[in-house]
């Protein structure tokens, strides 16, 4: 008899960094893990929580406007050396925009202090002189391409961490080098709203067999009806940006 499969998700600051509807996310993680019998818990965390390190399968932090992310830039940092050690471990972290500046080295907005990041990947991000706001096609090392919608005037620069992908359609990481997003171990960091699973349903199920490995090893996922979700992102695909 199997044993019951689990994901444990962690929303950190749920209600802060809920820009754009990103919390569409983890609403996509929970179903295609139920749709297959996968029980899903989701913990929505806030300023001042205390982390449970070592329960959660995958972390979740979503974008915002400069003033939330300067609200929970300082209490991320009590949580750097747990997140390290989480991620070291297998554990999974989903970051968008705002959510995805404050994991590398620092983001520094147009106006107030330069923001500590956790330096779990290495980049850096600083605010742009234009928003770059629209559609975004990323294709990925593997051929298969993810879909999304920007809304950022920070630039994100890489150092050694790898990218999610290059951009076809927009401008991903900073507009200048066609590089979207970071995509290091099993951190995953992109400009891509939308939100972005819904319509990305083989990259949602890549986080979800990630996250299951933690605990059961490899688990092979069953295959679901996608037929919806992927004339989404077909049509997504042929959108200017
Ligand atoms: N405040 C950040 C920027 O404008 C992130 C915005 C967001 O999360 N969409 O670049």
């Amino acid at each position: 008899m199997q044993e019951k499969l689990e994901i444990r998700i962690c929303h950190l600051y749920a209600h802060f960094l809920n820009i754009y509807g990103d919390r569409g996310n983890i609403l996509t993680l929970v179903k295609r893990s139920e749709w297959r019998g996968i029980s899903a818990e989701v913990t929505a965390f806030g300023l001042g929580d205390k982390l449970d390190i070592g329960k959660h399968d995958i972390y979740f932090i979503g974008g915002g406007q400069d003033k939330q992310q300067q609200v929970i830039a300082e209490d991320l940092q009590r949580h750097k050396k747990a997140l390290q050690e989480a991620t070291d471990a297998g554990a999974v972290i989903l970051s968008i925009c705002g959510g995805y500046q404050l994991l590398g080295h620092y983001y520094r907005p147009h106006e107030g202090p330069e923001l500590p990041g956790l330096s779990l990947i290495d980049a850096h991000t600083v605010a742009g002189n234009k928003r770059m706001i629209g559609n975004v096609v990323v294709k990925r090392e593997d051929g298969s391409t993810l879909v999304g919608f920007e809304n950022h005037s920070g630039k994100t620069f890489l150092g050694a961490s790898k990218a999610l992908g290059q951009v076809t359609t927009g401008n991903g990481n900073n507009g200048q080098d066609e590089l979207e997003g970071v995509a290091e171990k099993t951190i995953f960091g992109t400009y891509l709203h939308g939100s972005l699973l819904p319509k990305n349903p083989h990259f949602a199920d890549h986080l979800i067999a990630l996250a299951l490995k933690r605990r059961y090893g490899e688990i092979a996922l069953s295959s679901l009806d996608d037929s919806f979700e992927l004339s989404a992102h077909q049509r997504a695909l042929t959108l200017p940006a």
